[in-house]
């Protein structure tokens, strides 16, 4: 069964051995999410290497996503790991605060007491603790207790709101992305971008470090931050597409503004020919048990009838005690979704004006495949700009996109309804579309009698390069 939809999941303790990610990868997953928050470099490395076996065991490329951890303000650790919190009892968050207890923690963003005024709410743990600030004296905020509860090591803080200045990219950060490029990172997720230029940095700190490596990755704006939102068109522009990271989002804009957000954050990134991952607590329940609730069914089925390229597991597959079983059940909610959303092609571009040559054959293709009831389309590309485009649009026609070029066969394994396919294919023209329709005659993509629309460039194998429309009925000579 063909999956338009592409499911993205995190490696954590549950899912970091080969034997485990070749079942992940077999049972759907189509990118694999180093996440830089937790774990040391060796382990990414170790990970990377353990995901590259297992595609290749499995037979399909996944692409890999370093997720960069980004200014997320965490409290420190506290003497006995934990401590408990009393509804209207007072807690000072501390900067200079080594060890924390019942009083005090620690901070690890100093420049937090600075930022705050009294009045301000603290989102603590993804919002399960609020405190208010009462006030703010030197390095130490005191607040008060809104909902208490426990609270561990480490756990985030977010301002109702948004508005906090610490920097998109951390020295961590920058540490860490020439250890992304160096295991071969084909996508950087970039955390709390602000704005444009957040992302514009980050691209160029990543072009520097991968220049050895000689590719250059898809940059991701991860969308969380209040201020993003009114800047996201701008964002996307920087961008080669984003994620709605509803976890640190909701906290920060209120939970009930995120299902319109998603919409809308999901409508503007096909626009921009850019893509879209919609990402946190999809499965959440599947954590612990072997069935998703029906709210998390809905969830991950109105995200594919939104239109976002991939929905992503976070703990589900990195800590859950179900990480196979998650994906199955995913995948085959995304099929079922699938199968009932629109099957017309969006009439707005045809009132665009076209800026690309290939942009115009890639729309040429859809149209042609929709109303001549094609049963496929494929696309001879070397960078995958071609796929991308068509990928914009949803039809029920799966699009077969053939390359050379490894890293953009990994790149296209994000590209809603593409499926990418290795093909070393003849520098001759007429010969090159005979081996495609091979190809998927031979995966029983298509048999005789159907019709299949080709998009080639020529001469071959320039990048950017597609400039013909070919329809064949396969069993003629092509
Ligand atoms: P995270 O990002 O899992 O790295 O926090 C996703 C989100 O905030 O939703
Ligand atoms: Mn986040």
């Amino acid at each position: 069964m063909h999956r338009a939809t592409k499911i993205v999941a995190t490696i954590g303790p549950a899912s970091s051995s080969p034997d485990i990610l070749a079942r992940m990868i077999a049972a759907g997953v189509d990118i694999m999410r180093l996440n830089f928050s937790h774990g040391t470099a060796e382990d990414h490395r170790q990970c990377a290497e353990f995901v590259r076996e297992a595609a290749q065991q499995v037979g399909r490329e996944v692409a890999i996503m370093a997720d960069l951890q980004g200014p997320k303000i965490r409290v420190g650790k506290f003497k006995n790991g934990r401590v408990i919190l009393s509804l209207d009892s007072t807690f000072i968050l501390d900067a200079e605060c080594e060890l924390g207890n019942e009083k005090r923690v620690g901070l690890d963003y100093k420049n937090l007491p600075q930022e705050l005024n009294t009045g301000d709410i603290l989102l603590l743990n993804d919002g399960l603790i609020v405190l208010s600030v009462q006030r703010v004296i030197g390095k130490e905020i005191h607040t008060s207790v809104k909902v208490g509860g426990e609270l561990s090591n480490n756990k985030g803080i977010n301002r109702q709101g948004g508005g906090l200045s610490a920097p998109a990219l951390t020295a961590k950060d920058m540490e860490d992305i020439p250890i992304a490029m160096e295991l071969g990172a084909d996508l950087i997720a970039v955390s709390f971008p602000k704005n444009a230029m957040d992302m514009e940095m980050a691209r160029q700190l990543i072009n520097i470090a991968g220049a050895p490596y000689g590719y250059k990755p898809k940059m991701i704006a991860k969308i969380e931050r209040a201020e993003a939102i009114p800047l996201l068109q701008e964002i996307l522009h920087a961008s080669d597409g984003i994620m709605v990271a509803r976890g640190d989002l909701a906290v920060e804009v209120g939970n009930a503004a995120v299902p319109a957000l998603q919409k809308r954050m999901i409508r503007m990134a096909r626009k921009a020919n850019k893509t879209v991952i919609t990402a946190t607590q999809m499965m959440e329940s599947m954590i612990q048990n072997p069935v998703p609730t029906r709210a998390e069914v809905s969830d991950v089925a109105n995200a594919v009838l939104d239109g976002t390229d991939a929905v992503m597991l976070s703990a589900e597959t990195a800590s859950g005690r179900y990480p196979v079983a998650t994906i199955e059940t995913m995948a085959a909610i995304c099929l079922e979704a699938e199968k009932s959303s629109q099957v017309e092609l969006d009439k707005d571009f045809l009132d665009h004006t076209f800026t690309h040559i290939e942009q115009s054959i890639a729309m040429g293709a859809l149209f042609t495949a929709f109303h001549l009831g094609a049963k496929a389309i494929v696309a001879l590309t070397e960078s995958g700009a071609t796929a991308l485009w068509m990928s914009r649009h949803w039809l029920h026609v799966p699009i077969y996109a053939l390359t050379s070029c490894l890293s953009s066969e990994r790149m296209m394994a994000l590209y809603r309804n593409v499926v990418p396919i290795h093909l070393e294919s003849s520098l001759d023209r007429d010969t090159a579309l005979q081996q495609a329709l091979e190809v998927l005659v031979k995966n029983n993509y298509a048999v005789r009698g159907d019709i299949i629309v080709l998009t080639i460039g020529e001469p071959m194998r320039q990048v950017g390069g597609t400039n013909m429309l070919k329809i064949v009925k396969i069993g003629d000579s092509p």
